[in-house]
């Protein structure tokens, strides 16, 4: 049931993005997988024999690699466009990474010179992966077992199975395996990690699942393409990590040693950059500040203390803009909402862009049944992720209800009148801002004004030309991320001149 269930919502979503790999679906993290017992199955120890020769794994023990990488930039679900393909890319270079397979432990590390979200010049930076021994979450480790000499590795440890499988027309033999028993999601499942053998005995793609709280069984795919020889030991050229259907890492392998002498020092970490803001002292995540509610006019609430969320009353329900940072704010904004108006349902939750901050507190208003209203851009992103079943999490598959809406929608009754606005921009194409005539506002994610004296980044003027060349009236400029001070339409139109 599991399995069917995985599969039927699995494939829309997959030929949705776009995924080339979608071909044949993989089975659901489970577990009691057992394999289909069938004459042909293959044994998996006599595959697994054939793919340790062929990538000269035999005596591996650990593996240095190095050329140069990309990014998506900024990260995962912080793209200016929320499915995939992610056009906008980051070279990494000096890329170096190594994996201890037995720790296991790696430590990647490269330089790189890259724009922020907000469009500001690129500065260089420095680009570390870093998983210690002590890091034994699936979601980090996975960046180990996914890669080739990795995946045998866990095959070795953990026992696997083998089957056949077409994905695009080619055959593979799967090898899968899962996590130690020790090893589980937060519903007590073992992780499932499969790794598709072309017939040159060679990994071509591994895959796996973790537990997400916005994107359910995350899929997280390796792929690996023209393998070379390097002292013995095959190494793929290309390697691409794919998540949420699309790829958001690469490396182009230039050169690699197998079982390097200086293992030790090229597992250290590089210090931290010289300079204020090291890395804060223990005593666990702070507390949220307490969630207080200020009432703009009749019917009209800013719920505030961490993301803020706007509240508007209609006369048999209620809409409310954003959602805050993570499920647990979503959660208190929510509960927040139903005492202040209650007996009324929350029909509509209005996302203001896709970026994860500003989507991850939507899944308890999923839950409550509010329709979730986000623009046009961002339905096909926002169905999938919000459809994939929670089998690690130990949770049902939610049953999202999607609104997409563009340029300006109007929610109104007798009693309120709510404008949803997009705002084309470089920051992403699927925003909107909501204007509250009622309470003389334009409420807005991330088009935050400049410091007094610095100057306005592309982003906010957008904003400030769209609301300026369409007469948008409205005197608070308020904002998800709470400004220190009051602000106005004024200072908006400030930053261009007006
Ligand atoms: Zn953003």
């Amino acid at each position: 049931m599991l399995r069917r269930i995985f599969l039927a919502l699995l494939l829309p979503a997959v030929a949705l993005l776009g995924c080339t790999n979608g071909g044949d679906a993989p089975p659901a993290p489970s577990a009691s997988e057992t394999p289909a017992a069938s004459a042909a199955a293959p044994d998996a120890n006599a595959v697994l024999n054939d793919v340790v020769a062929a990538l000269g794994a035999g005596n591996l023990t650990s593996i240095t690699y190095s050329g140069t990488a990309w990014r998506i930039r900024n990260s995962f679900m912080q793209t200016p466009n929320a499915s995939p393909p992610w056009p906008s890319r980051d070279e990494i270079t000096n890329y170096r990474r190594t994996i201890d397979l037995s720790a296991p432990a790696s430590l990647a590390t490269g330089e790189t010179f890259a724009q922020n979200l907000f469009l500001e010049p690129p500065v260089a930076g420095r680009y570390t992966q870093n998983i210690p021994a002590d890091r034994t979450a699936w979601s980090d480790q996975l960046e180990i077992w996914l890669t080739p000499w990795g995946f045998v590795q866990g095959a070795k440890n953990n026992g696997a199975t083998a089957s056949r499988r077409t994905v695009d027309g080619t055959q593979y033999t799967v090898l899968s395996w899962q996590s130690p028993a020790t090893q589980t999601a937060p519903s007590g499942l073992r992780y499932t990690v499969n790794g598709y053998i072309g017939a040159d005995n060679l990994p071509a793609r591994v895959e796996t699942w973790v537990e997400h709280p916005f994107m359910g069984d995350f899929h997280v795919v390796q792929v690996y393409s023209g393998y070379r020889d390097f002292g013995g030991v095959k190494v793929p050229a290309t390697i691409e990590q794919q998540r949420g259907g699309g790829g958001i890492f690469g490396v182009n392998v230039t050169a690699a040693t197998a079982n390097p002498a200086d293992l030790t020092a090229l597992l250290t970490p590089p210090p931290p950059p010289a300079g204020p803001g090291g890395p804060p002292g223990g005593g666990g995540p702070p507390t949220p500040p307490p969630v207080t509610a200020e009432q703009l006019a009749p019917g009209v609430h800013l719920i505030t203390g961490g993301y803020v969320a706007l509240v508007a009353e209609f006369s048999d329900h209620v809409l409310v803009f954003e959602a805050g940072q993570s499920e647990a704010r979503g959660q208190r904004i929510l509960d927040e909402v139903k005492q202040l108006v209650p007996g009324k349902p929350i029909r509509y939750i209005v996302n203001s862009h896709p970026h994860s901050d500003h989507t991850a507190g939507l899944v308890p208003f999923i839950r409550e049944g509010a329709t979730l209203v986000t623009h046009v851009n961002n339905v096909d992103f926002l169905r999938m992720a919000l459809s994939t079943p929670r089998t690690l999490l130990g949770e049902p598959t939610l049953n999202p209800q999607l609104r997409g809406v563009d340029g300006v929608t109007v929610f109104e009754d007798a009693t309120m009148r709510v404008e949803l606005h997009s705002v084309p921009n470089g920051h992403t194409d699927g925003m909107l801002v909501a204007v509250v005539p009622s309470a003389r506002t334009l409420f807005q994610a991330d088009f935050t004004l400049p410091q007094p004296g610095a100057t306005a980044n592309p982003f906010v003027v957008t904003l400030a030309n769209y609301v300026d060349a369409n007469n948008v009236q409205f005197e608070r400029y308020l904002a998800v991320h709470a400004a220190p001070m009051p602000q106005t339409r004024a200072q908006l139109l400030a930053t261009i001149g007006k």
